[in-house]
């Protein structure tokens, strides 16, 4: 017993169970027999090993380092498999593995489009879809009637074989499902006709799906026990029906909260009218006050989407109000808005004409005061002589020369 196991480890007599851990971990990734090409890397492999079993036991690298060995329990090297195990993958992966129990069935999506109503009112939709489901002849354990299946005489029911493997990382346990049984822990002798001995067979199934009030796009309705049955009375998977939704031409939503941008004019946001917002429930009067600004927001409560875990909660509709200013103007909305510039002592400027543009020339201000009186007139008859230019020149030249029935 002359192998100094810290020296096989490269750490010294002090070295903490860290060190020694991170020292283990970095020479058995290097001279695993499988990476390492070199004759002796078995061997090596085996000494760091062996070396590592003692010193991260406590016990027994005290003992060591009393006596320089560790007796007869010392050379056989590989006691804690579990201890390797975890060195590589953490003390959770140890162990993992089923035991003897049915598999279970697949999960199933089904995707379901709705409209943007159903979603917030909520709805009941029919689905029809193909899954495996139970057999009827066997009941689904897959034996013929009359017949039982028995249990595995490869693992004894466990449903999972254990065995010593070499790989990539090192020694390990390897824990596999069973390749007789499959994991079922059971075999079939003598087949169901129906199903051959699966359990199963292919349908088409047809549901009811409540969609509750207030589902959104993206949501999904688990209905547990309605995907694929589970081979061989295996339990069945859980159907996710997936919603989406279809958007909303006016309507935008945001959670619980419904948006809706109205856009008036700015005769109707000083003075005041009433405009049609469209809801879930069908359209709905609305008054927008006199002297309303650009960005108002009407709220319409309780007209929003519902809360989906707040029954009888609803969020509110809420009304943007958006002024829009005209951008080309007839005749008589033109002078309507000189006449109203006037009033309220407003500059405003000139007419702008198409000669104007071409020559780069901009149409100075001109305090509607010094006009006054001027209102009502073409406007550029007023002014020099490049307006009167743009006059003749039709809807080419500029935007105020249409005629007024376009009003
Ligand atoms: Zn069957």
């Amino acid at each position: 017993m002359a192998i100094d196991y810290y020296a096989t480890l490269g750490v010294d007599r002090g070295a903490s169970d860290s060190d020694i851990k991170k020292a283990y971990r970095r020479l058995a990734q290097q001279w695993h027999p499988d990476v390492n090409q070199e004759p002796d890397a078995a061997v090596r492999f085996k000494e760091i090993n062996e070396a590592y079993q003692v010193l991260s036991d406590p016990e027994r690298r005290q003992r060591y380092d009393l006596f320089g060995t560790v007796g007869s329990e010392g050379g056989t090297g590989f006691g804690g498999f579990a201890d390797i195990f975890d060195a590589f993958f953490g003390a959770a992966a140890a162990g993992a593995g089923r035991r003897g129990r049915p598999a279970a069935g697949s999960d199933l999506r089904y995707d379901l489009r709705i409209t943007f109503e159903e979603a917030i009112l909520g709805t009941v939709k029919e689905i029809e879809f193909p899954v495996l489901a139970r057999c009827d002849t066997c009941g689904g354990n897959g034996a013929k009637p009359g017949t039982q299946p028995i249990t595995c005489p490869q693992c004894n029911g466990r449903g999972e074989v254990r065995g010593v493997r070499q790989t990539m990382l090192g020694q390990m346990i390897n824990v596999t499902t069973c390749p007789r049984c499959k994991g079922d822990g059971k075999i079939v002798e003598t087949p169901c006709d129906t199903c051959h001995g699966e359990g199963r067979v292919e349908r088409r199934r047809t549901l009811q799906v409540t969609i509750p009030p207030g589902i959104d796009e993206g949501h999904q309705i688990r209905l547990a026990n309605e995907g694929e049955a589970g081979p061989r009375s295996g339990p069945a998977g859980s159907l996710y029906v997936a919603v989406h939704v279809a958007p909303h031409p006016t309507l935008k939503r945001e959670g619980t909260e419904l948006i809706y941008e109205a856009s008036v004019g700015i005769a109707q946001a000083a003075l005041g009218t009433t405009i049609l917002v469209p809801t879930v429930e069908g359209e709905e009067s609305v008054e927008v006050k006199a002297g309303t600004q650009p960005g108002t927001e009407i709220r319409l409560r309780g007209k929003g989407v519902p809360y989906l875990r707040r029954a009888g909660q609803r969020g509110d509709l809420h009304v943007l109000v958006d002024i829009e200013v005209p951008q080309r103007l007839s005749r008589e909305q033109r002078a309507a808005l000189e006449a109203y510039a006037d009033a309220s002592d407003e500059i405003v400027s000139e007419q702008a004409g198409l000669f104007d543009r071409v020559i780069g020339k901009k149409p100075a201000p001109k305090r509607s005061k010094a006009r006054r009186g001027a209102a009502g007139e073409p406007a550029g008859s007023a002014g020099g002589g490049a307006t009167t230019a743009a006059t003749p020149g039709g809807a080419s030249g500029s935007a105020d020369v249409e005629d007024g029935t376009a009003a």
